[in-house]
């Protein structure tokens, strides 16, 4: 399973063309919704990394990897046939605050392919949306995302996805001089709150509405026949961010900078940055060195996907006509959140049946997980060995107040007893993942990287891609992180 993605580039002409079938898709939309623009070369590009499962997803010859025409492709130095490259224009919340224009500043959207998948290149140069910015991405961040992406669609957590990573020596500048690389990100839509924020902002209710009008069009179609739709696809949004929040906070995902531009109209994980998998479980982390006042804290972050969901109920009040109206689209938000979490931590429990008093047991549990400072991928993986094989002690070890957790866990195995060991610890071994990306873990595939050994990086890609199957030999990867990893500082700086 671990055998290498990246081949060398073979300079043998391309017998089939790499991409075809383009859809007018968001370009379809019109001038005031994007500024059409050739991405910027870069210079001697190389592969980083490639997922051949994205790579089939877009129906993608299968030898791209090998491929001059593709490195070329998506490092943006050569445009697939077909493509009609755009940057598109979006607004923003950022920190709780009014930024007004953002837009793709350093993003170009090649088009939608026939698959019905958008294909966004990121770090491919300056737009009229960079700002103060250079228009590119350094090969740490691009490499943090390109895995992420991956691993978080591998647990099942909506997410954009990353067909590859090509770097260039070319230098760029951040708190250290670093080098340039391109993320090529694929998602039925890279449309954000923020499109909505900015044409609200504006005033432009026509381009608001015929915003609202794609989307519901071309992802959320079933919203057509109510009533309100622009109600109803606020509700659909909302759900669907509630889903995703009570996934990343299962698993234990900190984003890190949730402004309303890093916010998919479709529920999506989006624009991968200082995010971290918790190690410690530490309810209040903050893993944006950049986050002074925690705003985007791990606790805080189903709160803020709902004050972001007010903006996007804001924005959209010209659609919907109705104040009352827009409030009720959001109602669901709390319920359909503490249900998902709670069928997620039942689930990490191997419970197969609610309960009165579930909440009051994965309150307990969380209480003593962050008393204790425990580790949070390897305690619900030891735990579900527990139950697998009746040894509980490798769980008790990772707790000083053992007297606390034996209590819990006297209240949890009479339930176990009740639902039956074997198929809880069945569920619970498919549920808690044995491989998580911790900070550290892309850490060391980025040193490696930045070396030119992408050995390190495939072997994660890999872990990640079956994130509960352990693998021996490589039990290293699922171990607590080194006492430097707490070190590690990933600011907003990408
Ligand atoms: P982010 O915090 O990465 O989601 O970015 C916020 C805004 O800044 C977006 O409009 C980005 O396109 C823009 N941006 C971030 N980094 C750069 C960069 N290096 N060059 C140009 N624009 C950037
Ligand atoms: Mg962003």
């Amino acid at each position: 399973m671990l055998a290498p993605e990246v081949c060398p580039p073979s300079t043998n002409a391309p017998d089939q063309p790499l991409l075809t079938g383009w859809q007018s898709g968001f370009a379809a939309l019109g001038p005031a919704f994007y500024t059409e623009l050739p991405p910027t070369p870069l210079p001697a590009p190389y592969w980083v990394g490639t997922s051949a499962e994205v790579g089939a997803l877009l129906g993608l010859p299968t030898d791209w990897p090998q491929r001059g025409d593709a490195l070329q492709a998506f490092t943006g130095n050569a445009l697939p046939p077909g493509a009609r490259p755009l940057a598109s224009v979006y607004s923003g919340h950022q920190f709780g605050v009014w930024a007004g224009q953002l837009g793709d500043g350093r993003a170009i959207l090649l088009g939608e392919t026939a698959a019905g998948l958008e294909v966004q290149l990121k770090g491919c140069g300056r737009t009229p949306y960079s700002r103060m910015g250079d228009g590119r991405a350094v090969l740490r961040s691009s490499i943090r995302e390109f895995l992420c992406s991956e691993a978080m669609a591998a647990l099942g957590i909506p997410t954009t996805r990353a067909l590859c990573v090509a770097g260039s020596p070319q230098p760029v500048q951040r708190e250290e001089l670093e080098t340039a690389a391109v993320v090529t990100r694929v998602a039925p839509s890279f449309i954000r709150f923020g499109h909505f924020e900015h044409f609200a902002a504006r005033g432009q209710e026509a381009e608001l509405r015929q915003l609202a009008d794609h989307v519901i069009e071309r992802h959320y179609p079933e919203c057509r026949n109510a009533a309100n739709p622009y109600a109803e696809l606020l509700r659909q949004v909302s759900e669907r961010t509630a889903q995703l929040l009570a996934q990343w906070q299962a698993v234990g995902f900190c984003h890190g900078v949730m402004n309303t531009d890093n916010m998919s109209i479709l529920g999506l994980t989006i624009d991968y940055g200082p995010f971290q998998f918790l190690d410690a479980f530490d309810p209040g982390h903050i893993c944006n060195h950049s986050d002074h006042m925690g705003r985007y804290a791990f606790n805080r972050q189903p709160g803020v996907a709902y004050w972001n969901l007010l903006c996007l109920a804001k924005a959209m009040l010209p659609l919907i006509q109705d104040v009352e109206q827009a409030q009720a689209a959001l109602d669901s938000y709390e319920p359909v959140f503490v249900d998902a979490f709670m069928a997620r931590l039942r689930a990490k429990l191997g419970l197969q049946q609610a309960r009165a008093d579930d909440e009051q047991l994965v309150d307990g549990l969380q209480r003593l997980l962050a008393e204790g400072a425990v580790d949070y991928a390897i305690f619900w993986r030891r735990l579900s060995h527990a139950v697998q094989d009746g040894n509980f002690e490798p769980v008790r070890d990772l707790f000083a107040d053992r007297s606390g957790l034996d209590a819990w866990l006297l209240q949890y195995q009479e339930l176990l007893a009740i639902d039956g060991r074997e198929r809880s610890a069945d569920l619970m071994l498919k549920t808690n993942p044995c491989y998580v990306l911790r900070n550290h873990l892309a850490e060391e595939a980025i040193r490696a990287a930045k070396l030119g050994d992408f050995s390190k990086l495939q072997t994660l890609q890999a872990l990640l891609a079956e994130p509960f199957a352990e693998q021996p030999g490589f039990e290293a990867y699922a171990d607590f992180p080194p006492d430097w990893a707490s070190h590690i500082s990933i600011s907003c700086s990408s």
